[in-house]
């Protein structure tokens, strides 16, 4: 009998496997319903294509984009492996045949997208296969903690769930925080778990901080003209900054293409495959392009905004360095960022309270991300449930600038918070605590009687934008804790530490922003027209990928 690791030399020509994948692959070929969790890049696909050729039926893999099919079938093909795709891009003659080829046995793998289950005849066929295996890739979007859910999903499970033949189901993702990890136990009746470190210890993940437009075009264009013989992928938060930042690339003799979901289906296929096929250099995307792309020799994405939450952000990053050798990731991040993804949560079709809470929060988490003073890395994989020691490259590992003792500062700020919410009960927001401190507090707010506090005017020899940065940093490394529809403050333990001295403050000065430069697109205010195109354009991406709108709603601009 072939072994699995005689399988992935003739196939894949891997002398060994990485971690986590031979776990998954023996658990599956047992029988067992498994859950796969690996970081992006880690080699997910192998794990179920191994038991696809090993299984003496066929396995049917669900996948949730197009693309993503694509790739792996294309991929699959040219080791030698017999795998097809049915979907909507295919014509009913060419459907046709194939099922008929599925059912002669002529493949061992078919990619189909969940909808696909809906349809009857289509569900009649599979049910009369001799079906080993369930794949559901990017099984994230089936739990609703987790980034990009997606309802419609969810009924493909219960399909699965009654097939008259029974398959064996195993389930990957990249992205799975505890909530997460649960809910999918749960939801698919999970017997076995196997999880390997979030870290990617090849990534040297950097922040940028405090740079205009203007500056942040300057920054990706020196940076790729720098970096002449590699390959990098930049990440834009609006359609429109992905098409002006790619035209200046391109006028300053830069090989870049541009990638988002206003463009016409070839176009966007021409591009994605440019960038597959090293025909350019660097790609300019929202965040519609790069799901499931394997492209290994990615060296640097660099943001320039920040996305919506920690998943989000994971799962771009991770499309660096998936061959293992040394990448870089710099975001680029400015304070209107945060206003930017609120935007987008506060005019989200569809939106529960519940679903409301949870973007926030997660909104929370990614801008403590860009405050906090600790190894990025660690971040990271602190909001999936793993603790490892700082990475050494990020950079806060490398920041030299000498650390400066901030414990009464920060006394003064926590004993603010507390005083308020012992005068008025209640979490108050940033902005109310900022107005108390420096002494400031509005005619409106009079009636609290916060200006009696002895705190009351503590810190008014602070601009506001340093006071703001501080109590960010000081939320972001856990000694104020953040909640609520307007982000209420409220002190943690740690916190309590710091006002009993029995823990210190150290940091480094916070980089104080740049004044920001007039540039054209600064003067583009949220509101009025922009508001009408964010909604229209909305709507019109939603229809065309039929999902509901508030699934997709980054990619809008
Ligand atoms: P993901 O976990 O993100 O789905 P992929 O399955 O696409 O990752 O794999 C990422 C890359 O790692 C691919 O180029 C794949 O060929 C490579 N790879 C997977 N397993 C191994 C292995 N055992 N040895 C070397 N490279 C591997
Ligand atoms: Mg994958
Ligand atoms: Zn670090």
């Amino acid at each position: 009998m072939t072994t699995t690791k005689e399988l992935l030399r003739s196939v894949y020509g891997y002398d060994s496997f990485r971690e986590g994948q031979e776990a998954i692959i023996d658990s599956v070929l047992l029988g067992k319903r498994t859950l796969g969790i690996m970081p992006t890049g880690g080699g997910k696909s192998l794990t179920y294509q191994l038991p696809a050729m090993l299984l003496p039926g066929t396995t049917m893999v669900v996948s949730p984009l197009i693309s993503l099919m694509k790739n792996q079938v294309d991929e699959l093909v040219a080791a030698g492996v017999p795998a097809t795709m049915i979907n909507s891009g295919v014509t009913v003659d060419e459907i046709k045949k194939r099922l008929t080829d599925i059912k002669n046995g002529v493949y061992k793998l078919f990619f189909i997208a969940p909808e696909r289950l809906e349809d009857p005849y289509f569900y009649r066929f599979i049910q009369a296969l001799p079906l080993s295996l369930v794949v559901i890739d990017e099984v994230h979007v089936l739990s609703q903690w987790g980034h990009d859910f997606r309802p419609s999903y969810l009924a493909s499970v219960d399909l699965i769930e009654n097939l008259s033949n029974k398959p064996n189901v195993m389930a990957l993702t990249a992205t799975a925080t505890q909530k997460v990890q649960a809910d999918l136990i749960n939801i698919l009746a999970i017997e076995n778990t196997v999880k390997t470190g979030f870290a990617r210890d090849n990534l040297a993940i950097k922040i940028e901080k405090g740079l205009s437009q203007q500056e942040k075009f300057d920054f990706v264009i020196a940076y790729a003209k720098n970096n002449p013989d590699d390959i990098g992928i930049i990440y834009a938060g609006t359609r429109k900054l992905v098409d002006e930042t790619s035209e200046l690339l391109v006028k300053s003799g830069i090989s870049a293409r541009a990638y988002h979901a206003g463009m016409l289906d070839h176009e966007r296929e021409a591009a994605q495959d440019a960038f597959l096929y090293d025909e350019c250099q660097v790609m300019v995307a929202t965040n519609a392009f790069g799901m499931g792309i394997n492209k290994t020799n990615v060296r640097y994405i660099i943001h320039l905004s920040m996305p919506g939450s920690i998943e989000a952000y994971y799962q771009e990053i991770g499309r660096a360095g998936r061959d293992g050798l040394p990448s870089e990731t710099v975001l680029l991040a400015s304070a209107r960022d945060a206003q930017l993804q609120r935007f987008f949560i506060d005019n989200a079709d569809n939106q529960t309270p519940a679903y409301r809470q949870r973007e926030l929060a997660k909104l929370q988490e990614m801008t403590g991300f860009t405050a906090t003073q600790n190894c990025l890395q660690q971040y990271i994989v602190q909001y999936f449930g793993e603790q490892i020691p700082p990475c050494g490259i990020c950079s806060n590992c490398t920041d030299t600038r000498e650390l400066l003792d901030m414990t009464l500062a920060a006394q003064k700020v926590l004993s603010n918070i507390v005083r308020m919410g012992q005068l008025q009960a209640g979490n108050y927001s940033k902005t109310q605590v900022v107005a108390v401190l420096r002494g400031k507090l509005a005619e409106k707010m009079r009636w609290t009687g916060f200006d009696t506090l002895s705190t009351y005017g503590l810190l008014s020899d602070w601009p506001v934008k340093k006071l703001n940065q501080f109590i960010d940093y000081l939320a972001a490394d856990g000694f104020l804790l953040v909640s609520g529809e307007y982000n209420g403050l409220r002190i943690s333990d740690k916190g309590i530490c710091v006002l009993k001295s029995e823990q210190s403050v150290m940091m480094r000065e916070i980089k104080t922003t740049q004044p920001i430069k007039k540039t054209r697109s600064q003067n583009c205010e949220i509101g009025g027209d922009l508001f009408e195109l964010l909604r229209k354009q909305r709507s019109m991406f939603a229809k065309e990928l039929s999902l509901p709108p508030f699934m997709i709603f980054s990619d809008q601009v």
